[in-house]
């Protein structure tokens, strides 16, 4: 993978785009997608964005989410798309399997693919350019870098801005996780200088919740959590006739595993959601555990070190007597 400046160049001249990220977009995968897309297509570039799947229903307000085609309902065309490109960006994933039932059409695609992302241990050579870089608080701060560095700055407008602190916003917890430097605060400040609207995109994201949503997470909060204490650790386990108890969809589990750090004490934030397709794992740890290698080790999984998420398809039961089980051998560490 070279160096992701060697893309310039190439959209000196009019290019088939493709942008693409992992599957389930959240608000940082979706925003550095739009982000993008918005440059990309103020460069006179014939832009798509190609989600792997559907997406939580309060990222719609996005600009640009209206034409974002979802993979799994529109396979053809968006196969065509894929094949024509000159150039795929690759945006908030770094291994090729998180784009699901994409994979190997991106694989196997002849053309230049581009990486943008913050995650650990890129798959570094399934791309021609890019960059990746863990320290970096979200994708969003990394186009918008991409943007400012490259000639054509002055593109940067209120549709790119809103998208990009979408990413910038809910990767960092809204500005309080460590990733959250004093070069994320710069590009908010520069943003806001552009006449971003920021109480519009919180309020877009976290107060359009339906009221089955808040009553799922108080029935989550009052029936499925279980305290660890001598592991410093909260476990919450949602079994599947909850989430259609509350009519629970795409995103509306989000931002539910960051509850089990507010405890005092806790060191490790473990979620399980009995998905139809799969057990699905959220990690969340302050400190020195490090989710990522705790995801990557046992739950067929990954992110970073302290927020990081796995899979299985083993039973709930099964999951969590692995998790306890597992947890013995990190009794010091969590103490
Ligand atoms: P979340 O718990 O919010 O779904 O994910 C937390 C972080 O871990 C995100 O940065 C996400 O990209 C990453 N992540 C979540 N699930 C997986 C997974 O199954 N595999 C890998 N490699 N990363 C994941
Ligand atoms: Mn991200």
């Amino acid at each position: 993978m070279q160096e992701v400046q060697g893309i310039y160049p190439f959209l000196e001249q009019k290019r088939e785009i493709v942008i693409t990220t992992h599957q389930k977009p959240d608000g940082d995968a979706m925003g550095s997608s739009l982000a993008l897309f918005h440059f990309l297509n103020a460069l006179g570039h014939h832009v798509t964005v190609i989600s792997p799947t559907n997406w939580a229903n309060f990222l719609d307000w996005m600009p640009g989410c209206d034409k974002v085609i979802d993979f799994e309902k529109n396979r053809e065309p968006a196969k065509d798309t894929i094949n024509k490109a000159d150039i795929i960006f690759c945006l908030d994933f770094n291994i090729m399997h998180r784009t699901k039932n994409m994979e190997q059409l991106l694989l196997d695609a002849q053309c230049i693919k581009v990486l943008i992302d913050h995650h650990q241990q890129p798959q570094e050579e399934a791309f021609s350019y890019g960059i990746s870089d863990v320290a970096k608080s979200s994708t969003c701060e990394m186009v918008y870098d991409f943007i400012m560095q490259s000639a054509h700055a002055d593109k940067l407008n209120l549709d790119m801005a809103a998208c990009i602190y979408t990413g910038l916003m809910t990767d960092t917890g809204s500005f309080r996780f460590p990733s959250t430097t004093a070069s994320v605060h710069r590009a908010v400040a520069h943003l806001k200088d552009l006449g971003l609207d920021h109480c519009a995109v919180h309020d877009n994201i976290y107060d359009h919740l339906s009221e089955g949503r808040l009553r799922f997470i108080g029935n989550a909060l009052l029936n499925r959590l279980e305290v660890l204490y001598e592991y410093n650790t909260a476990l919450m386990v949602i079994p599947k006739r909850d989430l259609i108890r509350y009519e629970i969809k795409t995103g509306d589990t989000e931002g539910l595993v960051n509850f089990l750090l507010t405890i005092e004490g806790m060191k490790l934030g473990a979620l399980l959601i009995d998905r139809d397709e799969e057990r699905k794992w959220s990690f969340r740890s302050k400190g020195d555990f490090d989710v990522n290698i705790f995801a990557r080790t046992y739950f067929e999984g990954g992110g970073h070190k302290n927020a990081a998420g796995g899979r299985s398809s083993e039973s709930l039961e099964n999951n969590v007597r692995k998790f306890k089980t597992v947890l013995e051998k990190y009794e010091n560490q969590l103490q």
